[in-house]
């Protein structure tokens, strides 16, 4: 069997279409450059598992809403499925699939012992109470039950969720099992078994792929970050912290500028306050579509996929782009980008910090044990920077791109799983 590659019209495709339409790009260039078989490609095309769920959930005025849930385990070879849970409006069973492959690519990368899986909700959580948005939490946790597990599948937060959704997912799960289980999610708060450093982790992964792919003093480095949101806003924080100057940033309400750079201690503050950067008087307002095309030496694009397109590629000055997003580049701009020179830190490595400390956090519930920061933070630094050298090492000697090289890492230990375990019956 042939593993088709949809063919590529963006205007007449969904987000979440275009998402998967990416994924499978790169797991075909991956599969090429590997020389794997059709069966082969076509198990790692298609998920594992694929539950879509229909939530109902109880308004504050007595209405009842019913959303769409998802959750799709993409690849379980290497151990249990792993992976967030996004509450987003224009979430899809497409994306989510797009998403749970990347999953399993970034823990094969890193060397954790994962498969991976992706879950979501298409909801806008900022139009729920708290209650509604507790009470829709655990009603999809309930329909998605037979599926995770701390040996099965673990979830994790993604866009649009949090802390406090984790707990209210180890809350539900613990109370169907008769007993506290918190190995079963991980991004939890610290009382309930969360592990020190893993809020700030994606950003932590962020800031030390850029460093590492600077390969120069950051001092009077200027950077751009698309989405000043979990991911985006500390990362900004520990690249300006680590000398980096943040001239640009963007979110949903708006776009900031100021050419000597912002404040972004001051800038979160008030982000925390009014809730977004809009408003802020410490800098100049831009267009928020501005803001990629900038002209600044590193771009961190840390919000939804598809946001450097074939449109505006051929626009995008950096020189560096660092994904903390996952898929934020598609293929086509990947093309463009490479063609002028441009080096892009792909997803799968770039924000793999989350996923690292998620596993950390997981290893401490199974032991019920735990680390300080400080062991935390070694063992993210040293996955991060071992698979950043693994990747950069076959990048050079294959003349790939850094997304290549990853994905021929990522897939290739995948593909081995599957070859030693071998086919059953
Ligand atoms: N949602 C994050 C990601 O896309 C973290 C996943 C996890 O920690 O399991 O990598």
């Amino acid at each position: 069997m042939t593993v088709m590659v949809p063919s590529r019209t963006p205007a007449l495709i969904t987000p979440g279409r275009q998402a998967l339409d990416s994924a499978l790009h790169q797991l075909h260039q991956a599969a090429e450059h590997l020389g794997l078989d059709d069966g082969l490609r076509a198990m790692l095309a298609t998920p594992r598992r694929s539950l879509t769920v229909s939530v109902p959930v109880r308004r504050e005025d007595g209405r009842l809403d019913v959303v769409q849930g998802f959750r799709v385990q993409h690849n379980i070879s290497r151990g249990p499925a792993k992976g967030g849970i996004r509450f987003h409006p224009s979430t899809d069973l497409d994306e989510v699939t797009a998403l749970a492959m990347w999953m399993t690519w970034k823990c094969a990368l890193v060397g954790i012992p994962y498969g991976g899986a992706k879950g979501g909700v298409a909801v806008d959580p900022a139009t729920l109470t708290t209650r509604e948005l507790e009470r829709l939490t655990r009603r999809y946790v309930n329909e998605i039950l037979p599926l995770i597990g701390p040996e099965k599948d673990i979830p994790a937060p993604d866009v649009g969720t949090d802390e406090q959704t984790m707990a209210w997912i180890m809350d539900t799960y613990s109370v169907n099992a008769g007993y506290s289980v918190p190995g079963v999610v991980t991004g939890k708060p610290m009382t309930l078994g969360g592990s020190l450093g893993r809020a700030g982790a994606t950003s932590r992964g962020v800031q030390i792929a850029a460093l590492a792919a600077l390969g120069r003093s950051p001092e009077g480095v200027t950077v751009a970050v698309q989405g000043f949101g979990k991911v985006g806003a500390l990362a900004a924080q520990y690249l300006a912290d680590a000398g980096c100057t943040v001239v640009a940033v963007s979110d949903a309400t708006g776009a900031v500028h100021a050419s000597g750079g912002l404040d972004v201690v001051a800038l979160r503050a008030w982000v925390a306050e009014s809730g977004g950067v809009h408003g802020y008087r410490g800098a100049d307002a831009m267009e928020r579509d501005e803001l990629v095309e900038l002209d600044v030496d590193l771009l961190v694009p840390a919000a939804l996929e598809n946001v450097i397109t074939e449109e505006n590629a051929p626009r995008v000055r950096a020189r560096l782009i660092v994904e903390g997003a996952n898929g934020p580049t598609t293929p086509e701009a990947d093309e463009i980008l490479a063609g002028n020179g441009a080096t892009v830190v792909p997803d799968i490595l770039a924000n793999a910090g989350g996923v690292i400390v998620s596993y950390l956090e997981w290893v401490q519930n199974m032991q019920a044990y735990s680390w300080s920061a400080k062991e935390v933070e070694l063992k993210l630094r040293d996955l991060m920077e071992s698979a950043y050298d693994e990747v950069r090492t076959l990048a050079t000697d294959r003349g790939l791109t850094l997304r290549q090289a990853a994905h021929a890492i990522g897939v290739g230990r995948v593909a081995d799983a599957h070859r030693m375990r071998g086919l059953y019956p």
